[in-house]
């Protein structure tokens, strides 16, 4: 589904793939709600990847379309796997690039865990 302009879902996509088991990654964590993953370019010591499953090309389409249940049960997992990482007691980041602009290269919505160390400041 794509509510905000981007291109439609693209069942070919990289992370439909390894969701349909296509294509092997390295699971932290998978139920029902999501399925998390180490990045396969790693840009800090600790680097996952939190996937929903369905077919939501960004954060905006995900939010606009999944039920309550799944949107709830994704971000629990997000935090979950933080916290199943060691990062809760020095602190982590989340992001999520969404289109062009932002250089989301994937079509899949998908939420970025960063830590491990001290990270530098954001900028646009
Ligand atoms: P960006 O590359 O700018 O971070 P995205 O937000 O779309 O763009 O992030 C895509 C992420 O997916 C990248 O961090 C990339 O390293 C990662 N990635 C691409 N293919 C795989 C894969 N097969 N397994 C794990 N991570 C992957």
């Amino acid at each position: 589904m794509s509510v905000t302009g981007l291109p439609p879902y693209d069942d070919a996509n990289i992370f439909a793939r390894i969701l349909r088991g296509e294509i092997p990654c390295k699971k932290v964590h998978e139920d029902e709600y999501a399925l998390a993953f180490h990045d396969i370019a790693p840009q800090a010591p600790a680097h996952v990847l939190v996937i929903p499953k369905g077919r939501w090309v960004s954060a905006a389409d995900f939010h606009a379309g999944a039920s309550a249940e799944a949107i709830a049960g994704f971000w629990r997992v997000v935090s979950a796997v933080a916290k199943s990482l060691g990062l809760e007691a020095s602190g982590y980041r989340i992001l999520s690039n969404m289109g062009p602009d932002a250089g989301q290269e994937v079509p899949h919505f998908h939420v970025h865990i960063f830590g491990g160390r001290r990270l530098g400041r954001m900028v646009p």
